[in-house]
């Protein structure tokens, strides 16, 4: 972490708040510029450093690789010398240009073949950067573009040395990108609403105004996310209207006022009960520790988690960071989802911000400390490296099954333990 780059290389401007108002300005630049791609983004991307851990290289995620990496270097690792590295990459059963195979494992776990014991990875040393995989060279800064229709550049959280980071910057910016040629991704409308597409500016509009609300400074984040079921269940309610410019602009003066009014007290302690039940069955049985340390505080053998005003400061400004990189990126298509809506994808988000509060009181209790950056970094690693990538995980939970109104209804309850402004029960 020690080679932050001070001044970012991209001219980016900061996109001022209210960002849906500011929003409207630069589309207005974007009518000038119509293929232009708007990118919105934060600075911490141009501040990482792999420090080569290795840690990413033994999820178990998918590393996959393009066709073209495939071509180039099956062979010459399949021949190796040494045999180690026979059949290094195993097609995918639906193969794309992009996504065309994954790296193969060490047996009998999820380290990546390449990956030595002392954690440095073969490709690396004995044949430099440029030889990676395109997901090795960039992980964890996310550049993702759908032609002129969206761009988001962000850090993800899931790798270690990114939270510390994350929770640093949280300043949007956005600069203007011309086309690249590229295939673009395709980008995650709300499925089973929109017949056509969200248009590009709807997008963007819709996009600013989850920001503003997130970034109010009243209530907790959790809260702030909660009072945008106002909007969602609008947006569920239009169905299967497209939504317009006109509709959004109305919806935001009607959110801010909604957001802004609310009073939210603490939820009762059945629901915050319920949302424990549920972190029982998110988490694999492996986490014994956890587990036991979240059973204890359920059945009362141990207090409800309480922290001290400085803790709770602390937890809210870091989920308010991680929430932003969030919605950066909820537009796009979550690559490792599969099929999963709109609204699934709000009710997954809040799924996640209990899991990674319940870890963060875990690491909190275990060290009998108060709690930290560090403790915080380790539970979004945690959650983050474990589950923000996985398909089985999300169909197990059967949360690719919910209807709209069932995410938004259950997304209340997950936001309900909410350890920002949670006295002891
Ligand atoms: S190829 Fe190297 S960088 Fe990529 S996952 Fe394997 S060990 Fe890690």
């Amino acid at each position: 972490m020690s080679s932050e780059t001070d001044q970012p290389s991209k001219n980016l401007s900061p996109l001022n708040k209210p960002y849906f108002l500011s929003m409207q300005q630069r589309l207005e630049q974007l009518t000038h510029a119509p293929v232009d791609t708007l990118v919105l983004t934060t600075t911490d991307l141009e501040r990482f450093k792999c420090s080569q851990c290795g840690v990413c290289c033994a999820l178990p995620w998918n590393i996959h690789i393009s066709k073209d990496y495939y071509d180039q270097w099956y062979h010459h690792f399949h021949q190796d010398p040494s045999g180690r590295f026979q059949r290094p990459f195993e097609q995918r059963q639906n193969p794309s240009q992009d996504d065309f195979a994954d790296m193969r494992r060490q047996d009998n776990s999820f380290r990546c073949i390449f990956l030595e014991p002392d954690n440095r990875c073969y490709i690396h040393i004995n044949y430099g950067e440029d030889a990676l995989p395109s997901v090795c060279r960039t992980y964890p800064r996310m550049t993702l573009r759908h032609g002129s229709h969206y761009g988001a550049d962000y850090l993800l959280g899931s790798c270690q040395s990114a939270p510390g980071l994350i929770a640093e910057h949280n300043q949007v910016y956005y600069y203007f990108e011309p086309p690249s040629g590229d295939t673009p991704l395709p980008i995650h409308y709300p499925n089973n609403l929109f017949p056509g597409e969200l248009g590009r500016n709807e997008n963007y509009l819709w996009v600013s105004l989850v920001l503003d609300v997130l970034s109010l400074d009243i209530n907790t984040p959790l809260q702030r996310l909660g009072s945008l079921i106002h909007s969602l269940e609008y947006i569920a309610l239009k169905t299967p209207e497209k939504i317009t410019q006109a509709q959004l602009k109305l919806l935001y003066r009607e959110q801010m006022q909604r957001s802004n009014q609310l009073n939210l007290e603490i939820a009762p302690e059945n629901v915050q009960k319920k949302a424990l039940e549920w972190f029982f069955q998110l988490m694999e049985p492996s986490f014994t520790p956890l587990l036991d340390h979240a059973r204890r505080i359920y059945l009362e053998q141990a207090p409800w988690p309480s922290l001290a005003e400085e803790e709770r400061l602390l937890l809210n400004q870091f989920l308010h960071a991680f929430l932003l990189r969030k919605v950066l990126a909820m537009p796009n298509k979550n690559p490792f989802y599969g099929e999963i809506s709109f609204f699934q994808k709000f009710f997954l988000l809040s799924l996640h911000l209990l899991m990674v509060q319940m870890t963060a009181d875990y690491y909190r209790s275990r060290t009998q400390s108060p709690l930290s950056i560090k403790q915080l970094s380790q539970a979004v690693n945690l959650i983050d490296g474990r589950y923000s990538q996985r398909c089985d995980w999300v169909q197990k939970q059967r949360i690719n099954t919910l209807s709209p109104e069932d995410s938004l209804a259950l997304m209340q309850t997950a936001l309900s333990l909410n350890l920002g402004m949670m006295q002891a029960l």
